[in-house]
């Protein structure tokens, strides 16, 4: 009787003996090329990103390497949400793992049948011709159709800048997967841009004269922009609370503890304070005003149909109450510029601390 060869399965055997191989099946990819990972790190939220392809020579600038928090490749992964590093394994995602078992299933029922097939094609040979009695053995192959396993891009696809590795993440994330530098200010980036595409077809709609719809693409427009910096500065804040002050994690990031403080400026600076840190020290009065305007203007398009009301008057000195405020798409961008430039700003605090932070603090004198 012939050995049992299991052809197709044999086709990803990396190592290991005929009756014990070692197989590397491919894992499931998204349209993109890219791969389902699960962070192990119980802080981050989601747990679920994706990982594409990266150039096989990246060309990182002297510069940018000290915002890395590893040399980008194979190895370990960086958790984007959390910071968390790990080895590549333990970012493994356990459906993969499934998909993977049945494809080799799959692989090696076919290659039996097959098996069984040949097997049947023997015997048939070996029958005497014109004999007493004949005897045929028939194999009917039934094929189960390839096990499927979809996987759907995120709606965020970035690449970082600095070690040009494209990613796939919800929302928001901090860092970036392969290089661990902080992608922040990348994503609010993509965010200014996609704001700046609705103004633009705000604006085409009001030329055409359909001004009710053009009003709220452009109110979507400016809530957008608020949503992102809200989001951002919170994720950022929670992120520097963990790290540098894990002793007050429950009483700073608590329920209620946070809330939708970051919509206001504030009431954001007083709790990135306890940090040690002003995330609007590099803009001037004008610029911040501007934010707070824009942060009370958000106030009155979502509660008061764009109304202005007393409070609302006493921050925009050209409007009465009643009157309904004005949303210019070149006063959104501003807005937006200005709040890229307090995540640009803020993105450096979650640098790695330099090697020698320590003995730096030390009056910068070596041991001794
Ligand atoms: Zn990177």
């Amino acid at each position: 009787m012939r050995d049992i060869r299991l052809r197709s399965l044999e086709k990803y055997r990396v190592g290991g003996t005929r009756d014990k191989m070692e197989l590397a099946l491919p894992v499931p990819t998204s349209p993109s090329g890219k791969v389902y990972k699960y962070s192990p790190s119980p802080d981050a939220q989601p747990r679920l990103f994706l990982i594409g392809n990266a150039p096989d020579e990246r060309n990182i600038g002297e510069d940018e390497r000290g915002r890395m928090r590893r040399e980008p490749g194979p190895g370990q992964t960086v958790c984007p949400y959390s910071g968390y590093i790990g080895d590549d394994d333990d970012f493994v995602h356990a459906d993969d793992i499934e998909a993977i078992k049945k494809h080799a299933l799959w692989l090696a029922e076919n290659d039996l049948s097959d098996f069984v097939g040949e097997l049947a094609k023997d015997f048939n040979r070996r029958q005497p011709r014109g004999g007493f009695i004949s005897m045929k053995m028939e194999h009917k192959p039934r094929r189960r159709p390839k096990p499927l396993a979809i996987r759907e891009d995120l709606l965020r696809s970035l690449e970082c800048e600095i070690c040009e590795r494209q990613y796939g993440v919800y929302a928001l994330a901090l860092f970036c997967p392969d290089c661990g530098a902080p992608n922040v200010a990348l994503h609010f980036r993509r965010e200014v841009a996609l704001i700046g595409e609705q103004i633009a077809l705000a604006d085409e709609l009001d030329q055409q004269g359909k001004s009710e719809i053009a009003y709220r693409l452009m109110g979507n427009a400016h809530e957008d922009v608020l949503t992102a910096f809200e989001a951002t500065l919170k994720s950022v804040h929670a992120q520097l609370v963990r790290t540098h002050l894990p002793d007050q994690v429950e009483k700073i990031l608590g329920k209620k503890a946070v809330g939708n403080a970051f919509q206001n400026v504030e009431r954001g600076r007083k709790l990135f304070a306890k940090l040690g840190i002003d995330p609007f020290d590099g803009l001037d009065e004008a610029g911040i005003k501007h934010i707070q305007l824009n942060a009370e203007k958000r106030h009155v398009l979502g509660h008061n149909l764009g109304i202005a009301d007393d409070h609302y008057v006493s921050f925009a000195e050209d409007l009465e109450p009643g009157e309904t405020v004005t949303l210019i798409g070149d006063d959104i961008r501003r807005f937006a510029d200005l709040c890229l430039s307090v995540v640009a700003r803020l993105e450096d605090s979650l640098l790695p601390a330099p090697p020698n932070d320590e003995s730096k603090e030390n009056s910068g004198q070596p041991d001794g």
